[in-house]
């Protein structure tokens, strides 16, 4: 997300200046997986009542190199969701059966799932969970955003169980709160994190908090989602991944995408969108926005298709045989999904000087942040900080020298919005107020991953990004692991270097 600034930019390239913004029913069955013989590795002993699911559905959203994927993550959480829009666009009734693997060596005596629309502006409900076929009634906490449900039998390591659930959910019909990244507003609807979305289990147990609210939301490991969307057929829908099955029945239409590997789900709807499409190897990008909106969407897909082909070659080939973009009414410049962008509709001219930025940064974090995720929370460095450094290599590759400088410049400008200070760049989102954050993460944070190339050289600095986001891809990157490769490559103690930059 790019969201706590706005860009005053100059001719080719952007300057980044800090502006603080203002924060803030039907029910069908679900359809059932179909359980698949044979994908999982050898590591994994599938319980027989809940084998392990037929992937191959999600084949065709991923572009060739990442297929072998779907043979891989044994554990990823297998969600089947069904969303049904009310005629006013604001009021959603849905269910979710979720198929959960317990990848830990303990048992779990509970799961838990967040529902975010609580802490964003909106309202969400779930009364009760059905735990293979036992219902069960669940906890709320952390201001109605953690669901706990206690399980009557722990789950054994490698075991899944499926839960399934009724929701009904409320958008909150304004801006003015988180950005309005979850909104009804201006004929948009912005659905971002709408379903109950089980939390990360790791070395810290269940991990859920309440977001701070200058960061991103989510912290969520790679799941796979099917998901039926019922609603009014004057709209037109954009979801995460890829269209599978589309109906029309009356006043209502019913799409259905498959999405995966992904770490989360995201929906806009709105009557007014057209599409702008562009092809560029093997990936189809499309822009939804409003028709007089058409040629800065069309710029901002052809920096999209660039910065793409530059990450690509850097770091890894973007997975999916689509991104799309979507205009939605955010506070945020820009704000990232798995495989899709959406962008505050008033920087989508052509020559905007937020626009170019914006979209590289966006789309850098399809690297940092999805295919390599991290929490976002603990560690906001490993995803904003480094797609900064990601963008100054977009502007490099680009425009030579001057690009360089350009965003170079940017960064520094953030900093010295706040005096240079040498506040560490490893803590948690919420350890900083919103100007350290933008200084520190998007400006310091940046500069330091031009400290490590110059200490490592930066041959072998090409080879670690490389190599990082690859060793890391699918997974859940940490400071320590980041450290720990970078060291490998260099042969090199960066102790003192992390020292003065990361940690106190
Ligand atoms: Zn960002």
């Amino acid at each position: 997300m790019k969201k706590i600034f706005l860009l005053s930019g100059t001719l080719l390239f952007l300057t980044l200046c800090l502006f603080i913004t203002k924060w803030t029913e039907s029910t069908p069955k679900p359809i059932p997986f179909t359980p698949a013989p044979e994908t999982a590795p050898s590591t994994y002993t599938p319980n027989e009542s809940f084998p392990p699911t037929d992937r191959s559905i999600y084949k065709d959203g991923l572009v060739p190199e990442y297929q072998g994927v779907l043979n891989e993550l044994p554990f990823a959480s297998m969600y089947e969701i069904k969303f049904n829009i009310a005629d006013d666009l604001y009021h959603i009734t849905g269910n979710e059966t979720v198929i959960y693997t317990n990848a830990e060596d303990i048992e779990l005596k509970e799961v838990k799932f967040r529902l975010f629309a609580n802490i964003l502006g909106g309202e969400m409900h779930v009364d009760e969970v059905t735990v293979n076929d036992e219902v069960i009634i669940p906890n709320y906490s952390l201001n109605d955003s953690l669901l706990t449900v206690p399980l009557k039998t722990p789950i054994k390591p490698k075991e899944s169980i499926t839960l399934s659930m009724d929701f009904n959910l409320t958008v909150p019909q304004t801006v003015e709160l988180n950005y309005g990244v979850q909104a009804y507003y201006e004929d948009v609807l912005a659905l971002a994190h709408a379903f109950p979305m089980i939390a990360v289990y790791d070395d810290e147990g269940w991990n859920a908090e309440i977001p701070p609210q200058s960061g991103d939301v989510t912290y969520a490991d790679m799941s796979f989602f099917l998901v039926t969307v019922d609603a009014p057929k004057g709209v037109t829908l954009v979801g995460s991944g890829r269209e599978i099955s589309r109906q029309e029945s009356g006043s209502r239409q019913m799409v259905k995408y498959e999405a995966g590997p992904v770490r989360d789900f995201y929906l806009a709807a709105s009557p007014e969108y057209e599409v702008f499409t562009k092809e560029s190897n093997g990936v189809t990008l499309r822009f939804y926005t409003r028709d007089y909106l058409q040629e800065g969407a069309e710029s901002a897909l052809d920096v999209a298709a660039r910065a793409i082909e530059v990450y690509g070659k850097r770091y890894a080939p973007y997975p999916y045989t689509e991104l799309d973009f979507v205009s939605t009414p955010t506070y945020a410049l820009g704000i990232e999904y798995p495989g899709m962008i959406a962008i505050t509709e008033w920087i989508i001219q052509p020559g905007e000087d937020y626009l170019e930025g914006t979209v590289a940064h966006e789309v850098g974090h399809q690297w940092f942040y999805n295919l390599v995720g991290n929490d976002q929370l603990d560690d906001p460095w490993l995803d904003e900080s480094i797609t900064q450094f990601a963008t100054l290599q977009y502007f490099t590759d680009e425009y030579g020298q001057a690009g360089n400088q350009g965003f170079r410049q940017d960064m520094e400008g953030r900093w010295a919005n706040i005096g240079k200070e040498e506040i560490p760049i490893g803590l948690p989102v919420k350890d900083y107020n919103d100007a350290e954050y933008s200084g520190i993460i998007y400006g310091r944070g940046g500069l330091f991953f031009e400290s490590l190339r110059n200490e490592m050289g930066s041959e072998i600095f090409d080879v670690f990004m490389k190599d990082y986001v690859q060793n890391n891809s699918w997974d859940i990157a940490t400071p320590k692991k980041l450290k720990s490769e970078a060291e490998a490559h260099c042969g090199c103690n960066l102790t003192p270097l992390f020292e003065k930059w990361i940690y106190p």
